[in-house]
């Protein structure tokens, strides 16, 4: 039951070399990456599925911005257009960008909570658990129960568990729960979007006890895309409609903008209507990131960003962006492999766990299927399971995780149909000799963040 390719609405002007080193070369040059796929050179991979953060390949449009981007310290005129694009897309009347999406957590946490607080999110993604915990907050999951069945096919498995979200409260007491964090689309739990009613219902509960409640926006343009394919009432309304639906009931987003937005660097903050707030962000920007104006990019950044919020919410290019993820899964179903389905909005999460069984989670069975890709194909991906989410920060035990991925992160507008079918590929000659694989162990980790720079070690 093969799935269709949904061709790309655009063709290729400007192409990159990429080269696939021999199987010898590319088992030494793992060795000596220390099996941490972060370790690896760019030139030493063939197919780049680390992240498709920031790996987007530009439009003509954006390149052309590139070069009008305004370049004055204060006051640039892309800036001005960055902004009017952003409050046109989101409603939001403030709008300050940042570097990147980690930088807007930042900023705005370290105002929101601190010691003896939590915020409770559908899921944190790593870096923002990473400033929840730098504030002396804790970070709580609070996903719906299904997303940690790899296997059901539910429309909503990003959703956060509305019920559970209200027993925290009480327990924790509304006055100890500083935020609230609707992740869009669930990045750890697969890119599985989220729906406009589970949106809605968090928000109410958020307003019942007079809690904020933040979008962390990195993928809202393939959320809003899911929402339209699968939630009853929305089949008819445009990206820009639903978007600006969802972001009505929140009162903050942060966003990675080298996401959905399409470019390589950027990200944004976004708040609806307190000026207060708004200048106390305005304070820290200018401290951590830059003037206001720039907060941390360049002007030609902030060009190519205002562009690529547009394009990102094209329907065509989302068709074609969400076809090329399901006719990857497509490939997995005819040969039996699992991975979190249905397939979510910028990558195919593969259940390590199912593919090697004899692995525990405290060997990271994701970690060492990512190897065996790099090892098969030259293709490097990442871990999303319990190398990544690391140690409790107060026991320091090794916490195990809901899921056990490995991600193959899709880059935008990048790879052609014949890469997908490499990957493919590559996932089934492993399958093939998946009981022999062995996992791993840790020789060196940092204590926070720790899968970007820890050094591994097979196991006999
Ligand atoms: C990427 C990402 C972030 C962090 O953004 P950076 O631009 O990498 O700093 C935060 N949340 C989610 C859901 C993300 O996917």
């Amino acid at each position: 039951m093969s799935v269709k390719y949904v061709p790309e609405p655009f063709r290729i002007k400007m192409v990159e070399t990429i080269k696939m080193l021999s199987r010898e070369e590319r088992e030494q040059k793992i060795a000596e990456a220390k099996y941490n796929l972060f370790n690896l050179k760019g030139e030493d991979v063939y197919i780049d599925l680390l992240t498709d953060s920031g790996t987007n390949a530009m439009s003509q449009e954006q390149w052309a911005g590139v070069m009008r981007g305004d370049e004055a310290y204060a006051g640039a005129s892309s800036y001005f257009k960055l902004v009017e694009s952003a409050q046109d897309i989101f409603g939001y009347k403030y709008i300050q960008p940042v570097h990147q999406g980690r930088a807007a957590e930042k900023v705005l946490f370290g105002l929101l909570m601190g010691k003896g607080q939590y915020s409770i999110s559908n899921m944190h993604f790593d870096t923002t658990r990473a400033h929840v915990e730098l504030s002396g907050a804790r970070a709580i999951d609070c996903v719906v129960p299904e997303a940690a069945n790899p296997s059901l096919r539910v429309p909503f498995k990003g959703n956060m568990d509305v019920k559970r979200l209200e027993q925290l409260i009480k327990e924790h007491g509304a006055d100890k729960v500083a935020l609230v964090i609707m992740t869009i689309t669930n990045n750890s739990a697969g890119g599985q979007p989220v729906s406009v009613q589970n949106i809605r219902e968090t928000s109410e509960i958020c307003k019942k006890y007079n809690i904020k409640l933040c979008i962390d926006a990195a993928r809202y343009a393939e959320n809003a895309y899911f929402i339209k394919q699968r939630e009853p009432g929305y089949e008819n309304k445009s990206i820009k409609e639903i978007v600006k639906e969802v972001f009505s009931y929140a009162d903050m987003f942060t966003m990675s903008a080298k996401k959905d937005t399409i470019v390589n660097m950027g990200g944004l903050i976004g708040i609806k209507e307190d000026e207060k707030l708004y200048q106390l962000c305005k304070g820290r920007t200018i401290s951590f990131e830059g003037f206001i104006t720039y907060g941390g990019l360049a002007g030609r950044d902030l060009e190519a960003l205002s562009i690529g919020l547009y394009e990102g919410i094209d329907e065509n290019y989302l068709k074609y962006r969400i076809g090329q993820m399901e006719y990857l899964a497509g490939r997995l179903d005819d040969a039996g492999i699992a991975y979190q389905s249905p397939v979510g909005g910028h990558g195919v999460f593969v259940d390590a766990k199912a593919m090697f069984p004899q692995i525990p989670y405290y060997e990271f069975p994701a970690q060492a299927l990512a190897v065996e890709l790099y090892k098969e194909a030259g293709i490097r991906t990442t871990d999303i399971g319990s190398y990544m989410l690391g140690n409790d920060p107060d026991t320091g035990k090794q916490l195990k995780a809901e899921f056990e991925f490995t991600r193959l992160a899709i880059p935008r507008r990048v790879y052609t149909q014949a890469h997908i079918d490499i990957m493919a590929d590559a996932l089934i000659a492993i399958k093939e000799r998946a009981s022999a694989v062995k996992g791993y162990k840790i020789t060196w980790e940092p204590p926070i963040l720790r899968h970007f720079q820890a050094s591994l070690e097979p196991l006999k």
